[in-house]
Formats: C-alpha cells, structure tokens, sequence
C-alpha cells in the first residue's frame, strides 16, 4: 500500500509483531514495533525503525523492505489472535500495588522507534484492543507533541519512559533532541498518574559519567513518589547486521561493564525506588 489515501489513514506503519514478549511490560506480551523515530540515538539499535517511511533493504543478497502499512482493524485483529495468553485485566488490575508486574496479566505493549509519532493511528486500535479487556503498554522516549502525548495518556494503561542525555546542547547534538520538550513532557506524564517505569539506556561516552549519573538521579529525585521503577539498560550492538543492510555505518560505543551497572545501581539506591539492571 503507498502511502496518502484513505487506507493510509487507516493504517499503521511497523516493521514488527513480536508475540510472546516477556520484557515490554506485565505478564506475556505482543510487541509491536511502529517505524519513525524523532531522535537518532548514536546508539540506537533499531535503525530500521528510525525513518518514517518504508525502506528497502540487502540481507546476504537478498532485497527486501523495512515497514509495512497494515490496516488498524487488522493490527487490532492481530493482538487479539494471543488473548489467551494474556490473562484477565480485571477491574481491580492495580500495576501500583501490584509488586512484582511481571506476574500480572500481559497485554499488547507498543515500541519502536517512537510509537507515540502514530498516536493517533493507534486510537482506534486501542479501543479495539480495551473493549476486550486488554491492558496496553508503551515505550516512549517522549520526544513527541504534547497533543500526542495527552492522546497516549488517554489510551495506554502503563509506560516506559526513556531517560538519556540530559544536557540541552548535547541533546540537541548528540540525540537531535529538544530537552525542553522532554522535560515537559516528562512531568506531564508523571503528574498524570498513570504508571511509569524509567528506562537509563547506560552508554559508554554518552550517558555513563558522573555528571550523566548525577543529572538522571536528580531528575529522578524530583519525581520519586511518581516512579514505579527504574530499569538500567546495557547497550548492546546486536543492530549491525540492520546497519549494515540499510548501508549505514555501525555505530561504535564502549562498553559499560557489570562493576559500573551495579556502581550505578547503588547510586540510585537512596531513592527509594526499586531499580534493576536489564539487557533488552
Ligand atoms: S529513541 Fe530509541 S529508536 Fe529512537 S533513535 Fe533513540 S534508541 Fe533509536
């Protein structure tokens, strides 16, 4: 399908149904991974999902295309194919109070990419996928308009929220980011009192020193009684071969090792607020 026209507005442009996902959120979930992305990340991982439109490909000689439009109905249909494996969102389903969320119901988690640039495609999706009892989740790097955010606040149960480079010229450098808007968008989400769990990608040179640390654990403190979690992100390099199949050079970090994640870990510690290291 091209895009423009009617069936474009009625669809969604993703590069990925991930089913069975046991780390985007509560219980087992589908993933689904929306193309576009408002920042470019050094260290990003998903290049296929950073531009906005399809793209064509070469895998060990074979062409093919990053994103497909799929319809919202059948995007709906879809998620819908695993409700079994979901479990019950009944109405006392408290993420809060909850504990530990991974032993809760699982439901659909939305990714990217920055799936909030779709918002308003998701709508219809959501309310499919909430008519039938289905608890919805996404990851976020919040640099979005708030009307998209206010639309994601509406409709997602639960978020993960990114926390990057807090530096507003090396934000607007490294990540082509607009911190002013991060932030606001940030404090719009927390106060909105939906659940949020924070998301520190830790990357060599990027965001692994001490004023990176410190600036995130004072932007955490601000916010403590509003955070459910913080989970630390080890990067990883596992996007070469996508890198090297869309013909874009590698990006190279260093790496963080086990001692400077756990380092990190405890200095967050006096927070108060349940943090975990993850390898996603
Ligand atoms: S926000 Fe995520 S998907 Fe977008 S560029 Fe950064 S790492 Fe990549």
């Amino acid at each position: 399908m091209e895009p423009g026209g009617k069936a474009f507005e009625n669809s969604v442009l993703l590069t990925n149904i991930q089913r069975f996902s046991l780390h985007d959120g509560p219980g087992i979930r589908t993933t689904v991974f929306l193309k576009g992305c408002s920042l470019r990340c050094p260290w990003c991982s998903n290049p296929e999902n950073l531009s906005g439109v399809p793209q064509a490909y070469t895998k060990d000689g074979l062409d093919g295309v990053y994103g497909e439009y799929m319809a919202q109905d059948a995007l709906a249909e879809v998620c819908l194919r695993d409700k079994g494996f979901y479990g019950e969102k009944n109405g006392s389903w408290d993420i809060k109070n909850a504990g530990e969320i991974s032993s809760l119901p699982g439901g659909v988690t939305f990714s990217g990419g920055e799936c909030l640039l779709q918002m308003d495609r998701l709508v219809p999706v959501c309310e499919t996928l909430h008519r039938n009892g289905v608890h919805i989740a996404a990851e976020t790097c919040l640099f979005v308009q708030p009307s998209a955010l206010g639309l994601a606040i509406k409709y997602i149960d639960f978020f993960y929220a990114d926390v990057k480079i807090l530096d507003e010229t090396r934000c607007r450098e490294e990540e082509k980011g607009d911190l002013k808007l991060y932030l606001s968008n940030l404090g719009m989400l927390l106060d909105s009192g939906r659940p949020v769990a924070i998301r520190i990608p830790v990357i060599g040179g990027y965001t692994d020193g001490a004023g990176d640390r410190r600036a995130a654990r004072d932007l955490m403190e601000k916010y403590k009684r509003k955070i459910l979690k913080i989970e630390l992100v080890k990067g990883h390099n596992l996007g070469e071969e996508k890198y090297r199949s869309l013909g874009m050079p590698v990006p190279r970090y260093m790496d963080v090792d086990d001692r400077q994640m756990e380092n990190y870990r405890e200095e967050l510690s006096g927070l108060h607020i349940p943090v975990e290291i993850c390898r996603i």
